[in-house]
């Protein structure tokens, strides 16, 4: 299945300034609640297979995390002021974490203990999965798909939800999108992880892990992700950027 994140790919795509929306772009409220409901249908599987993690340590850290980094995501993007978002643990998700509208972030416990992710690289991934909402990546994706197919064959959103997901075939043609969303989930992620106070080195961290677990396909052309150590290097300078601007700003008020 899809939209990954730190290990695979992640949502669809419109950044949060507006490129001009496509004409078959599907209201957004009715692109919103097809995404809703199929988070929705992962946490009831979840449910049915008992696969909602229940370590009550693990569950606080996350909490904490993701209640810090909604926060940071509300001081960015002021529509998200009064949203509240929920990280659900998921053990064996398989896709690392995925984000949905509704401020919904589904989470693979696996992935969590397999890189025994401190709180600080949480907070990054939780930013990066953040960002996609703040982003608008999944209403693009079907947007992408009533473009491809048609809206006459796609007439309502969970359509065009429902066909993206029947063949690997349109993952292939939304590639290259998908690497501009990743990179643009990125910078913009950057940017909430440092409204979120965590330490920085220590998130960053998080992909010398990555890189060692990567396969040499990662980062080609075929791939959503740009390699593990490219996408640290290029975090890393989104931070510092922001970091210049803000001093930058404190030196010289208005
Ligand atoms: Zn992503």
């Amino acid at each position: 299945m899809v939209l990954l994140l730190f290990g695979g790919a992640c949502l669809a795509e419109l950044p949060p300034d507006g490129r001009a929306q496509s004409a078959a772009a599907y209201p957004e409220a009715e692109a919103a609640a097809a995404w809703k409901g199929l988070a929705a249908g992962y946490v009831r599987q979840a449910l049915k297979d008992r696969t909602l993690d229940k370590d009550p340590v693990l569950n606080a850290r996350v909490d904490t995390v993701m209640d810090a980094v909604g926060a940071a995501a509300a001081a960015i993007d002021s529509r998200f002021a009064r949203s509240s978002w929920s990280a659900i643990l998921i053990d064996d998700f398989g896709l690392g974490a995925a984000a949905f509208p509704g401020a919904v972030i589904l989470v693979d416990a696996k992935f969590v203990r397999r890189l025994q992710l401190n709180d600080d690289e949480l907070a990054l991934i939780f930013s990066h999965e953040a960002a996609h909402v703040l982003a608008g990546h999944a209403a693009a994706k079907l947007a992408f798909m009533a473009d491809f197919v048609g809206k006459d064959k796609l007439p309502t959103a969970r359509a065009a939800l429902v066909e993206f997901f029947a063949k690997d075939s349109y993952v292939a043609v939304f590639q290259p999108e998908a690497r501009q969303q990743e990179r643009e989930a990125d910078r913009v992620g950057a940017a909430i992880f440092l409204a979120s106070a965590y330490d920085v080195p220590k998130a960053l961290g998080l992909f010398d892990k990555l890189a060692k677990l990567e396969t040499p396909e990662v980062g080609q052309a075929g791939d959503t992700h740009d390699a593990a150590l490219v996408r640290k290097q290029i975090i890393a300078g989104v931070i510092a950027e922001l970091r210049r601007d803000q001093v930058r700003r404190g030196l010289q008020p208005r």
